[in-house]
């Protein structure tokens, strides 16, 4: 499969207090077309620099990030970024949010594909709901068809689902899931969270304590990653564990 995303050795460091402060030390890493990808690391390991480096939002020091063989000078056309805080209007109604995005058909048209990822996220009946008559689990959706209304062909994911409560994260999870078995997008996920990233990606990234840089890399040896055994599981979480340290 093609490259879609390759991140070259690229380090990020701060100064604070007079101080260099390095954040990411020379994370190297290619993301394939249509792949999930997950990085882990513990807070404050540099999660949240890597991600906006390789969404575009800030440039590292060194190194480069391309998007389908192109350096990244801002951020991508092609990807959009779901994050923990974040991102739905509050003076808009969810059909509103959803249709934000979309810059092409009839008003009709630009309707229909709302509602129609409403639904496909659990939504339909609250099309016309303000955020502030939401939980905290349907904004989160909101967020998603609105990422995926415009049909990106990156998702960027940095601790999206982190301030869910357990149960609304497995559900968001699952629905995710099967959103992306329908439709192709490559993902790159930022978690702390173990079980988050074996139940979602094909591939993990361990990251080293700060300054971050890619420790080890587990391949999810099953054709989705939800038909690891029971067993499967828990041995690549301890393995994963032990690796964070
Ligand atoms: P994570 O997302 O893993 O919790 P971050 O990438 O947000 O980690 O931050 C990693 C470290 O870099 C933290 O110590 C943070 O204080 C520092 N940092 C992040 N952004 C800046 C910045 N713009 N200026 C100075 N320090 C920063
Ligand atoms: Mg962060």
């Amino acid at each position: 499969m093609d490259t879609k995303i390759s991140i070259d050795n690229i380090r990020k460091s701060f100064s604070r207090n007079g101080q260099r402060l390095d954040v990411v030390d020379g994370l190297t890493l290619e993301v394939r077309d249509g792949e999930f990808v997950a990085i882990v690391g513990p807070s404050g390991c540099g999660k949240s620099t890597i991600m906006k480096m390789i969404s575009g939002f800030e440039q590292p020091d060194t190194g480069a990030v391309r998007v389908d063989g192109q350096v990244a000078k801002g951020p991508s056309p092609k990807g959009i970024v779901i994050s923990q805080s974040g991102s739905v209007f509050p003076w808009l109604t969810v059909r509103e949010n959803l249709m934000f995005g979309l810059n092409q058909g009839t008003a009709a048209e630009k309707h229909r594909l709302a509602d129609h990822y409403a639904e496909m996220v659990g939504l339909k009946g609250f099309e016309h709901a303000y955020p502030r008559e939401l939980s905290g689990g349907m904004l989160k959706r909101v967020e998603i068809a609105r990422a995926l209304v415009v049909k990106p062909e990156i998702l960027y994911m940095d601790e999206p689902f982190s301030a869910l409560d357990a149960l609304m994260n497995l559900r968001i999870r699952d629905e995710l899931l099967r959103i992306l078995q329908e439709e192709r997008h490559t993902v790159i996920l930022i978690t702390h969270d173990v079980e988050e990233a074996l139940y979602l990606a094909d591939r993990i990234m361990v990251l080293s304590p700060r300054p971050a840089k890619i420790q080890r890399s587990f391949a999810i040896d099953a054709a989705h990653p939800r038909k690891l055994s029971e067993p499967r599981f828990q041995e690549m979480k301890d393995a994963i564990l032990a690796e964070l340290g």
